[in-house]
């Protein structure tokens, strides 16, 4: 007897995230024996900080392990609630923030509560790859505005006016980006903003997951802070993960509009409940603790980005640019298309190539295909020095290898 049909249309050309379907196969590989290196995961190498997990011990062994308040515990917030005013001078109430299980979950809850069907979702490329299919599920329409590379892959006010329609409705700006890691500057989003000022129905989705992974020294920019009159449309979202190395305790949080940040709680009561009781006392005191650890290891991944550029860029047909944000560098692989591998197979994309580091090298890496700009890949370098230092001997070897 064969089973009933699954699906529902609203799945219709969804598909599982690409990161997770790298990690599985990685997973895979590993099992195997082979000694695969993960450069394509969002996972920073470096452990959560020690105070962070006494915090989290401690709250467990309170008793802290009930149902939190669905828009999180109230220390949460206000927690949340000093870092942005300390780190971008903005000024949210404590009705204006919900606490959510990772960034993921703000930004899903925020498009599912105000997306109606063909509503447009400005979307710059390169994009972190999520952001398209949340659009789809929640009912919407991409829409992807390629970013040129001799821009600095930025988003340019004149492309950002040329995709607004009337039925725009978001805009998605990641600061510093993912995949890119370029930086806005304030000038930069000023321009953005001034665009933004003449379409007043355009709400702004500002993701700032990676605003303390910068190497200038202080957090990237967010859309708020550069234009206070933007502020009532914008919703500032950004989490712990990336910042202190707590991927896995899934902590997130949006700011905005009380209107929209109550829809955004309505979702969260009737889907998940909340966030984690535990992880919400770890990263309070992550927020509330000492932030030298931000700066200390900021410089560490500045050290390994300029090693492991240096070295990809004495790969035949790979070429990148040191980027001022996050801990990818997104590599142009222009000069390995066409040619064709050992066992006769031609590398005709960079979905191929990257399938070739992987089966061929062990190096996991993420196809630019997935993140809207081809040919490149992207490698992180959220890795041990020995780490990075090997997958760089071993992509060369594949490279030259290829004819
Ligand atoms: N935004 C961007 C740009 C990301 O790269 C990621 C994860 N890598 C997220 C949001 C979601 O992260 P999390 O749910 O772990 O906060």
């Amino acid at each position: 007897m064969t089973a009933p049909p699954i699906l529902s249309p609203r799945m219709r050309g969804i598909k599982a995230s690409p990161a997770s379907v790298l990690r599985r196969r990685a997973r895979e590989l590993r099992a195997t024996g082979r000694d695969i290196i993960e450069l394509s995961s969002g996972n920073l190498d470096f452990p959560t900080p020690d105070h962070v997990i006494a915090a989290a011990h401690d709250a467990a062994l309170r008793g802290e392990t009930r149902y939190t308040d669905v828009d999180g515990t109230p220390e949460l917030k206000q927690a949340v609630q000093a870092a942005l005013l300390r780190d971008h001078h903005l000024d949210y109430r404590p009705d204006e923030i919900v606490i959510t299980n990772g960034s993921t979950q703000a930004l899903f809850n925020a498009l599912l509560a105000t997306l109606a069907p063909a509503d447009e979702v400005i979307i710059p490329a390169p994009y972190w790859a999520p952001y398209l299919d949340q659009v789809r599920l929640a009912g919407g329409t991409p829409v992807v505005v390629p970013c040129a590379q001799n821009n600095g892959f930025k988003l340019r006010a004149e492309d950002l006016q040329a995709a607004i329609s009337p039925r725009t409705r978001w805009i998605v700006l990641n600061n510093p980006v993912n995949p890119s890691g370029a930086l806005y500057s304030r000038e930069d989003l000023s321009e953005i903003a001034a665009v933004l000022l003449r379409h007043p129905d355009i709400w702004v989705l500002a993701d700032g997951l990676y605003e303390h992974i910068v190497f200038n020294g202080t957090p990237a920019p967010t859309l708020a802070e550069i234009e206070p009159r933007l502020k009532p449309r914008t919703l500032t979202v950004s989490g712990l993960a990336k910042s202190y190395a707590m991927m896995g305790w899934r902590i997130g949080y949006a700011a905005g509009p009380a209107a929209l940040i109550r829809e955004i709680i309505t979702i969260q009561s009737q889907t998940t409940s909340g966030a984690s009781s535990i992880s919400q006392a770890a990263a309070v005191a992550a927020l509330d603790g000492a932030q030298d650890v931000l700066t200390e290891r900021a410089a560490i991944l500045r050290a390994r980005r300029d090693r492991f550029a240096e070295l990809l860029n004495e790969c035949a047909g790979l070429s990148c640019v040191p980027p001022e944000g996050t801990f990818y560098l997104l590599v142009n692989c222009a000069g390995v298309i066409g040619k064709r591998a050992p066992d006769g197979k031609v590398i005709a994309t960079d979905r191929d190539f990257s399938a070739y580091l992987l089966e061929q090298a062990d190096v996991a890496v993420f196809p630019g295909e997935d993140l809207g700009l081809s040919p490149h890949i992207r490698v992180s370098f959220a890795n041990p020095s020995a780490t990075i230092e090997e997958a760089a001997r071993r992509s060369k070897r594949a490279c030259e290898a290829l004819q």
